[in-house]
């Protein structure tokens, strides 16, 4: 195996990371403020340290994962002379300057650190679907990849700016939360005139592969060139079309808050002279801010 490793944190996802490392054989270390959420770990192998500085002192390779950047910042404040020398790979969530603040730490305090943004489920983590983000020193990735690999099928490295994996993290959670609230809103509709979400769901996914899901990819081109003629869709007719959905959700009684914000960006486009552009070109109405 990849050698000792320590886990400071477990919470669900914490639970499930040092689970990855007892199953694969490895001496795992783990600490965790409220002792009970070890129990099952230690059946298992693990070594529970009450102690969160004989935790980070047994292995060489510290893996980090608690509800916030707050609370990591201080966990590791609190024993900055045991972790001189050692390797932080930090698994918490936050906005990307809480990642880089936190790298500038580990620099100022002798830690070398990575950091991960997970975009899986604790269920999933070990499983080849699992994908963690990663940024930091290449070698050092290159160095622990090995042992990361426990973790996830599919381990990405993004480069040196430890902000980026949460760039990515927030890019894809605001595409999970904006596509299930547009979907949570069609059915508020649908229902509104008898139709069960079971009954319309066939539809949505038919919608979602064969329209929205080839929509992306000239998207993305459209947008890297920043060529937003279209034969396919304006800004206009998509203008005409969502006051229809903000009026009808309105009549209904049905929340328009997240149409309505869609419809205020297509709106300031037009209004900019941009009509006959694509909806990628809605890209450049959120980077106006
Ligand atoms: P949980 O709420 O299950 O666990 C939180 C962890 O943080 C626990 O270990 C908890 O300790 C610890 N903690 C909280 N406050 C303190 C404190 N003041 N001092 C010491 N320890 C503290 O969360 P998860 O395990 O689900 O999530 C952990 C991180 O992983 C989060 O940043 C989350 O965003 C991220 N993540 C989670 C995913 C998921 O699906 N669960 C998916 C992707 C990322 P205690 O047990 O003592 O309360």
């Amino acid at each position: 195996n990849q050698g000792p490793v320590t886990v400071l944190g477990l919470g669900m996802m914490g639970a499930a990371l040092a689970t990855a490392f007892v199953k694969n054989g490895n001496a795992t270390t783990v600490w965790n403020r409220s002792a009970s959420k070890a129990d099952a770990l230690v059946a298992e192998g693990a070594v529970f340290a009450p102690d969160i500085k004989k935790a980070i002192a047994a292995s060489p390779v510290v893996v980090a994962c608690v509800s916030t950047y707050e609370v990591l910042n201080e966990l590791l404040a609190g024993a900055a002379d045991e972790l001189k020398g050692k390797v932080v790979v930090n698994l918490t969530s936050g906005t990307p300057e809480d990642a880089r603040a936190c790298a500038r730490w580990a620099e100022q305090n002798g830690v070398r650190y990575l950091d991960g943004a997970i975009m899986a489920v604790p269920q999933m983590i070990g499983l080849p679907q699992a994908l963690i983000f990663y940024a930091g020193s290449q070698e050092l990735f290159a160095e622990h990849e090995e042992l990361l690999k426990l973790l996830a099928g599919t381990n990405v490295y993004l480069g040196e700016d430890t902000g980026v994996p949460l760039v990515y993290d927030l890019g894809l959670l605001s595409l999970l939360w904006s596509s299930l609230a547009g979907y949570f809103h069609a059915v508020a509709l649908v229902n509104s005139a008898g139709v069960s979400a079971e009954a319309f769901t066939p539809f949505a996914l038919t919608w979602i592969e064969h329209v929205i899901t080839p929509a992306i990819p000239p998207s993305a081109q459209e947008i890297d060139s920043a060529s937003f003629e279209t034969e396919v869709s304006s800004l206009n007719v998509n203008k005409a079309a969502i006051e229809h959905l903000v009026a009808t959700s309105k009549q209904l009684g049905i929340n328009s808050d997240f149409s309505s914000a869609i419809q205020a960006l297509i709106e300031r486009r037009v209004a900019q002279g941009h009509g006959t552009h694509s909806l990628a070109s809605l890209v450049e109405a959120f980077k106006q801010g």
